[in-house]
């Protein structure tokens, strides 16, 4: 199959709309990331955005919508969820809801809930609109690979397997949607994403909890709240060693590490803020953005983890952010790029005198 890249063009959108109502695949830029998306209620349509991925099929998809309209046909409405709605929508902002008998379950992987979201990328928008549709769209990238945020990661991963990119230029977050649980009790925050906890409680006037996997692998027989945290995901093709302590440490332990690797013969590099670069320039350091700017690091996290491939790089050593407001997002997604393998900096310093 040839994948055609089309900017957003009336034309694009006719055929995008084309595409979609025949039960075909497009690729779309959100605000979030690239989705490759299907309409949700064709059972069939929404098996191929699994074999397009290699996606298990136990792991759900997200419905994007355009008008809350569309709801009332697709699933219940919990007592919280107009709040936070009208806080957040159009917005990176994912919720689950009782899922009705129309949702095929292969969308939500046999599940009783949905999860659904109403993107404000101006693209995405257009493209729901002018097909429609509920439409099912997880990550466009393939299943292990980072999430693409420019039409070229999209490509890079989905050439040849699905018919339409349309081209929106980079995503603006850079990170998932927050997915939030308002099904089971007290609301919880199973993927954090660009509307932080402290945003939901704000707007909840209650504390919002936060899914113990978020920060850590899951347990032995710990049951996934969100099916997606039982994969690796995010992942380079070089291992990720992320270093944490006190800042002067952490620059000693990058630059012991970094040296210990190089002179084995590794392809080894820092990712650390845009801050430590002068610091670090002999360690081969990507920057991550402002150590003071979380939604910069956020917007770059996974521009630079496919650049590492591209460079072909064993070896990354990296700092972290506090998991606080979008550094929770960040530390997520850099945990599990680096199998959330963490090494204090006096450890390291310890092991590797000068
Ligand atoms: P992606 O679309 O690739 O961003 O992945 C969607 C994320 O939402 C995955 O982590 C899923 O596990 C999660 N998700 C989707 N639907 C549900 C659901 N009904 N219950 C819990 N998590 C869900
Ligand atoms: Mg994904």
């Amino acid at each position: 199959m040839k994948t055609e890249v089309l900017q957003p063009t009336p034309q694009a959108l006719a055929r995008s709309a084309e595409i979609l109502s025949a039960g075909g695949l497009v690729a779309f830029p959100t605000e979030t990331v690239y989705g490759l998306g299907a309409n949700a209620l064709n059972r069939d349509a929404v098996l191929s955005i699994f074999a397009a991925k290699g996606r298990p099929a136990d792991n759900p998809l997200i419905v994007h919508i355009q008008d809350r309209a569309q709801l009332k046909d697709l699933c219940e409405i919990p007592e919280l969820a107009p709040d936070l709605m009208a806080a957040f929508w159009p917005g990176p902002l994912t919720i689950l809801f009782p899922k009705k008998e129309i949702i095929p379950s292969e969308v939500t992987a046999g599940l009783s809930t949905v999860a659904i979201r109403m993107p404000s990328h101006p693209l995405a928008v257009a493209m729901l609109r002018s097909c429609g549709l509920p439409i099912a769209a997880p990550s466009a990238n393939r299943s292990g690979r980072p999430s693409p945020t420019l039409a070229a990661h999209v490509l890079e991963d989905m050439d040849g397997r699905i018919p339409l990119i349309l081209d929106g230029g980079p995503c603006d977050v850079g990170l998932e949607s927050t997915v939030l649980d308002l099904c089971h009790g007290q609301p919880c925050i199973l993927r954090p994403g660009g509307v932080t906890k402290e945003m939901l409680e704000a707007v909840l006037g209650m504390e919002v909890t936060v899914a113990g996997s978020v920060l850590r692998p899951l347990r032995p027989n710990e049951k996934a709240l969100s099916p997606g945290m039982r994969y690796k995901h995010y992942a380079p093709n070089g291992s990720v060693t992320l270093v944490e302590g006190e800042e002067a440490d952490v620059l000693s332990a990058l630059r012991r590490l970094y040296q210990s690797s190089a002179s084995s013969q590794e392809r080894a590099c820092v990712l650390c803020f845009s801050e430590h670069m002068d610091d670090l320039f002999d360690c081969h350091p990507h920057s991550l953005g402002s150590k003071s700017d979380h939604a910069q690091v956020a917007h770059r996290l996974f521009h630079i983890l496919r650049q590492l491939d591209q460079e072909g790089m064993e070896r990354i050593f990296s700092e972290v952010l506090p998991p606080e407001g979008v550094g929770l997002a960040v530390m997520n997604r850099l945990g599990r790029a680096a199998g959330f393998h963490t090494v204090s900096a006096k450890q390291v310093l310890a092991d590797h005198p000068i």
